[in-house]
């Protein structure tokens, strides 16, 4: 089972690596126009150019604007300050925004149905801690990756499960559609996994003695062991995984803007800046 699981994590990776290590670039792919420009010019000069000039040619549902799918309960990548949606998809897609010129507009929905109103034109990208995947890419495009994700266990401080091969046959929560639920179905069995919609409802359960454990990604399972009493995170990693915005495959050009803009903010120090400001290392 672990082994599976860190094939899946080799598989995502790859697709990730060319942001992580620094050679994603500013392809002018979507624009003739850029491309007859950029013949012109030495392929050192090429290599040098980080704009952000693939914008003129992004469309979005609304013009103007790019609208984000999410799920606001997925602390720290997105939660609600009061009526407002902050966390670091927030932060990172408002730089990606402000580099394509255009005003970020966040839309919160249940994670089950971001792939859905990316597919059917309701918002141009997705970000919500998504991790990507083989199935996930039949549907919708990845961009770069601009963050790793963990699965981790939830239990109760006084439980008896200690590894991952101790929940078998044990009641596992998961939020709907995730990995976390994907593998544990998979894994251990759906007649053992409890679907939730949220997160933190999977948790409550948890707290009320409903289930055993709790499959979630590792910076939510942190905030939500931190907010209530009695349960801890095993030591051991259910899976590594790549998270990265979703868009639709028919907006090659907008994936091409956002992953030049990713590039970019990755070389300013931007993206760790807000990575640093919401995860605090142990
Ligand atoms: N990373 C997990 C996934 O992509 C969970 C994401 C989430 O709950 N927002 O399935």
């Amino acid at each position: 089972m672990k082994l599976k699981r860190f094939l899946t994590f080799t598989m995502t990776a790859a697709l990730g690596l060319s942001l992580l290590t620094g050679c994603g670039s500013s392809s002018s792919s979507s624009s003739s126009s850029d491309a007859d420009t950029s013949a012109e010019v030495s392929s050192e000069a090429a290599s040098e150019d980080t704009s952000s000039e693939d914008s003129e040619e992004v469309t979005t549902v609304s013009e103007g604007v790019l609208t984000m799918a999410t799920n606001a309960y997925f602390p720290p990548y997105e939660y609600y300050e009061g009526s407002e949606i902050v966390g670091i998809d927030a932060e990172i897609a408002a730089a990606i925004a402000d580099k394509l010129g255009l005003e970020l507009q966040i839309e919160d929905m249940e994670f089950d149905s971001i792939i859905t109103a990316i597919q059917t034109g309701k918002a141009d990208i997705g970000l919500a801690g998504m991790t990507v995947t083989e199935e996930r890419l039949q549907s919708i495009n990845f961009s770069d990756s601009y963050a790793t994700g963990i699965q981790s266990v939830i239990v109760s401080e006084d439980s008896d499960i200690e590894t991952i091969d101790d929940l078998a046959g044990k009641k596992i929560g998961v939020q709907l559609s995730t990995t976390g639920d994907i593998y544990a179905t998979d894994d251990f069995g759906s007649d053992y996994v409890e679907q939730y919609n949220k997160g933190n409802d999977a948790v409550l359960a948890l707290v009320q003695g409903k289930i055993d454990a709790v499959i979630i990604d590792n910076q939510p399972a942190i905030s939500y062991v931190a907010a209530n009493e009695g349960l801890k995170i095993l030591d051991t990693q259910y899976a590594e995984e790549e998270y990265a915005a979703c868009i639709s495959k028919d907006n090659e050009g907008l994936l091409d803007a956002v992953n030049a803009a990713l590039a970019e903010l990755e070389e300013e120090g931007t993206l760790q800046e807000i990575l640093d400001k919401y995860i605090v290392a142990e």
